[in-house]
């Protein structure tokens, strides 16, 4: 049997495929996180080229905007369909560089495709309403119009989607997109942005300038946030990140979308189909190596049955198989960089220092050289359940890694208390077979998130659906429902068509 290609080989075949140069410039070396290797060189934007995409965007919003939305969907359709056809090299570009498997990766392209289909139903319903007007021989109306550049900057965790769920809306609302993609991810952001400046190019309407990309660190993206052209700042990210962001498009009454950190609970009831439980635990916890924004971080069980829930996820935890993503059977790959794998370590140390117990889990350094399905070089974890006493302040963090803290509670009413006490709200879940206990953690006095799920954990979105959470999640909603609305303007019209001149409120000024 042949020897695996080494990433960046792997890498090498890719990128040649789709068409990406692996020399683009001097500036930023991109990493895969399997084994740490340099797959290629990224140009890095500096201040003034950050300008010149930011202009050229400015100047496509001017064009595109008057596209009719029909058409711009027409554009988007396009794009869905080159994607399907490179979905399978976009998806292993995304296990090579930040380390998901391959089924995660696809499926995470397979939310562009997903996302590029319900944007072509929107372009055809961006409408607002006809309401009644108290003046004789009035119409009055609502109308969305286009809103201007968009800049998304993204997350290493999402490398594609999370601009997808931005950038295809967007498109279809008659706005150009400035992409600031996260600086562990740009091979990534690259290579989509490639597979849709093809389609662009080949489609008459499409201005040039209407995606831009701008590859570089936090002060890049802190630019875009700054500049006044930029009518919607749409930020993925850490709470740090959202904070910052938030303060600097505020200063300029500009307008943003922010999806932030999350520290999601799952509440286990006495009731509870633990078979059920257990699975949908296991991968909301242990999925993509806990680097989902929706991770479950915190499990919140009835104290009658914590110890055998413990138990049984200890044992199913030890059976996950570690290691490059690429190989069969793989279900956890690294984390995405040594950082990450300190940032664990430092947590697990601030649990059993505030008197937790570490039921397993943790670095798994020592063992790399041993072990040849785990590169030297990758930051190789294993999924961590940590027996909480209570929510304490390393509790109430989000660490963006696998570990698990769980928490017994006795009545209902605490357990909802135990879930909502973060200072985040992304999501939650509860497993239940109970439909008062189900009812009552959806209810207005129940789970304070913005995803709430039964009988399921708390990752796994779909894109029809608005996602995004509360708190210090940043209020932000992408994707489905009516989260287009955020990149359009509203503008409230009256029509006159009578010969009288009535002023609202009756008002009579002579
Ligand atoms: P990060 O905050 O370190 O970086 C995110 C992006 O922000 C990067 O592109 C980075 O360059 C940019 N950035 C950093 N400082 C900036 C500044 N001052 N101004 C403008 N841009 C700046 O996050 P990360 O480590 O890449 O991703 C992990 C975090 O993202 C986690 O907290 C996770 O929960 C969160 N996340 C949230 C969602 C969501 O939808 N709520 C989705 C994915 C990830």
């Amino acid at each position: 049997m042949n020897a695996p290609l080494s990433p960046r080989e792997d890498a090498a075949e890719i990128l040649a495929a789709l068409g990406v140069s692996r020399s683009a410039g001097p500036g930023m070396p991109a990493r895969s996180a399997i084994d740490g290797s340099v797959l290629a060189q990224v140009a890095a934007a500096d201040h003034d080229g950050t300008e010149a995409v930011i202009a050229a965007a400015q100047a496509a919003f001017v064009r595109w905007r008057v596209v009719p939305a029909p058409r711009r969907g027409e554009a988007v359709r396009r794009i869905g369909e080159a994607v399907r056809q490179h979905k399978d090299l976009l998806a292993r570009l995304i296990t090579l560089e930040v380390g998901k498997i391959p089924s995660e990766a696809a499926g995470e392209v397979q939310e562009w495709i997903d996302l590029c289909d319900f944007a072509v139903g929107e372009s055809r319903r961006l409408h607002g309403l006809t309401i009644a007007s108290e003046r004789p021989g009035h119409r009055l109306m609502e109308q969305w119009h286009p809103l201007g550049p968009v800049s998304v900057i993204t997350a290493f965790n999402f490398p594609v989607a999370v601009w997808a769920w931005n950038a295809m809306l967007a498109l279809v609302c008659g706005d150009s997109v400035v992409w600031k993609p996260s600086e562990k991810a740009n091979l990534c952001a690259l290579a989509a942005q490639r597979i849709a400046l093809q389609v662009l190019a080949d489609f008459p309407e499409a201005p040039p300038g209407l995606l831009g990309l701008v590859c570089g660190n936090g002060a890049v993206g802190a630019q875009v946030a700054a500049d006044p052209r930029v009518a919607l700042v749409s930020a993925t990210g850490s709470v740090r990140m959202g904070r910052a962001v938030a303060q600097v498009v505020a200063g300029r009454l500009g307008r943003s979308l922010l999806e932030l950190g999350g520290n999601n609970a799952l509440v286990v009831t006495a009731s509870a189909d633990l078979d059920l439980a257990v699975r949908a635990i296991v991968f909301a916890a242990a999925g993509t190596c806990g680097q989902r924004c929706t991770t479950l971080r915190r499990l919140i069980v009835h104290r009658s049955i914590v110890d055998g829930v413990c138990a049984r996820l200890v044992s199913v935890f030890a059976r996950l198989r570690i290691g490059d993503p690429r190989a069969p059977g793989i279900m956890v790959g690294p984390l995405i960089d040594a950082a990450a794998a300190s940032a664990m370590d430092a947590a697990l140390d601030a649990a059993r220092a505030d008197g937790h117990a570490v039921l397993c889990g943790g670095h798994l350094r020592d063992t790399v050289p041993a072990d040849p399905s785990r590169p030297a070089g990758g930051a190789w974890v294993a999924p961590a359940i940590v027996h909480c006493t209570r929510q304490t302040d390393i509790v109430r963090q989000e660490t963006f890694a696998p570990i698990l803290y769980v928490c017994g509670y006795t009545d209902f009413t605490e357990a909802v208390a135990l879930a909502n006490d973060v200072p985040q709200g992304l999501s939650a879940a509860i497993c239940t077979t109970d439909a008062r206990e189900a009812e009552r953690f959806l209810a207005a006095d129940g789970s304070d998130c913005g995803i709430v799920n039964v009988n399921m954990g708390t990752s796994g979105a779909e894109i029809g659906g608005a996602f995004g959470g509360e708190k210090q999640t940043g209020g932000g909603r992408e994707s489905g429902s009516d989260s287009w609305k955020a990149y359009m303007r509203r503008t409230t019209n009256t029509v006159n068509f009578s010969d009288q001149l009535p002023l609202a409120q009756g008002v009579d000024f002579g």
